[in-house]
């Protein structure tokens, strides 16, 4: 199948002028700048540090995020222009339906269970859902999704691994599908870090119609500096920039995330220390009486299927632990999402169960 991008991009968007910030039209070389309104006199915050962080928030950020996308670039292993960066990666779901789905026209298909946004998105967008169940083993239905497209399907969104279930799906599975789908196929990787499975982002050569989303709010511990990841060819990342507000990343998450990102190590200590303790916590609910599955996962929390989830979520709740009660979700009945927390919080989570009278 000949893969052609314009023809899955709304027309608006095809003949999309940008807008054009004051940093984005000069290039040059310049120790004086009055071209973008900000008070040259500085920022009240007190300047810290050597370069007086301060007094650099008077200035509007690299639109770009040139520096934050290298340093990506040479943990990720992705060119940095293949990388574009959301406010969360709320955003980069939301400007992919902006990009792609024409309102009230366009469908797109998610496998329920899955996580949440990309429905809400489709509705704030007026887009259609067409929703293709996973299999009992909670894994693509690729025949079913691929039976469910149509002319005006523009997304697949494949998350994985997948919130709530916590399973990888099966590579062959995602292969076949962007192979074969005639849209945009979105891998959302927002777990992969704790994941034994492979990463797509280096695939990107491989397949001109995948998006892989990653987010630094999860293993990387970023999450109220709100940075999520888009990794696409070099034209979806075009449109990405296009249609993006221009200062998306505000400085001070600039700042920090590179700061952090230079912290590598304790990141993979993190990841090592919450796969063990997930390990644990799994031996331990098996043995609870009242639960009757506990899932397998790759992602840095437990789903587990227990007699009755609504009284349970009571109990942990009145004992200050709170856990997501996932029961209304497709094929989750009765099923609690349970996060790994510290060692601490673990052990804080298993004595009240242990304490449960059913
Ligand atoms: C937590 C999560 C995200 C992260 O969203 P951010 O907006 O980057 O914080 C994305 N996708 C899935 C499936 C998640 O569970």
């Amino acid at each position: 199948m000949k893969f052609e991008l314009s023809s899955l991009v709304r027309g608006n968007i095809k003949n999309l002028k940008p807008y054009s910030s004051a940093r984005h039209e000069f290039t040059g070389k310049a120790s004086v700048f009055l071209d973008a309104n900000e008070n040259g006199y500085g920022s009240p915050l007190p300047a810290t540090g050597e370069e007086g962080l301060g007094a650099r928030f008077n200035r509007y950020p690299d639109p770009l995020q040139w520096q934050l996308k290298f340093q990506l670039a040479g943990i990720k292993g992705v060119p940095a222009e293949n990388i574009c960066i959301g406010n969360g990666s709320d955003e980069i779901i939301d400007l992919a339906y902006r990009i792609f789905c024409d309102p009230g026209k366009d469908n797109v298909i998610i496998c329920p269970p899955t996580y949440g946004m990309y429905a809400v998105n489709a509705e704030i967008n007026d887009v259609e859902i067409r929703k293709v169940n996973l299999t009992a083993a909670f894994q693509l239905d690729v025949e079913g999704i691929l039976q469910a497209t149509d002319n005006n399907t523009k997304l697949l969104f494949v998350c994985s691994p997948n919130n709530p279930t916590g399973n990888s799906m099966n590579r062959a599975d995602v292969q076949l599908l962007l192979n074969n789908f005639p849209g945009i196929v979105i891998i959302d990787e927002a777990y992969i870090n704790y994941s034994k499975q492979k990463t797509f982002i280096q695939e990107l050569t491989e397949y001109p119609n995948l998006i892989v989303i990653q987010t630094l709010s999860k293993a990387w511990g970023l999450a109220a500096l709100r940075l999520g990841l888009c990794y696409a060819s070099l034209d979806i990342i075009d449109l990405f920039n296009k249609v993006k507000p221009p200062y998306n990343i505000n400085e001070a998450s600039q700042q920090l995330a590179l700061e952090a990102l230079q912290n590598t190590e304790q990141v993979n200590e993190w990841i090592k220390e919450v796969v063990q303790q997930k390990e644990i916590l799994i031996n331990e609910f098996r043995d609870l009486s009242f639960v009757r599955t506990v899932y397998a996962s790759d992602a840095n929390f437990i789903l587990i299927r227990v007699d009755d989830a609504n009284l349970l979520y009571q109990y942990l709740a009145s004992n200050e632990i709170v856990v997501r009660n996932r029961s209304k979700e497709t094929g989750c009945q009765n099923c609690l999402r349970i996060s790994i927390g510290t060692p601490a919080e673990n052990k804080n989570l298993l004595s009240a169960l242990k304490k449960y009278i059913p």
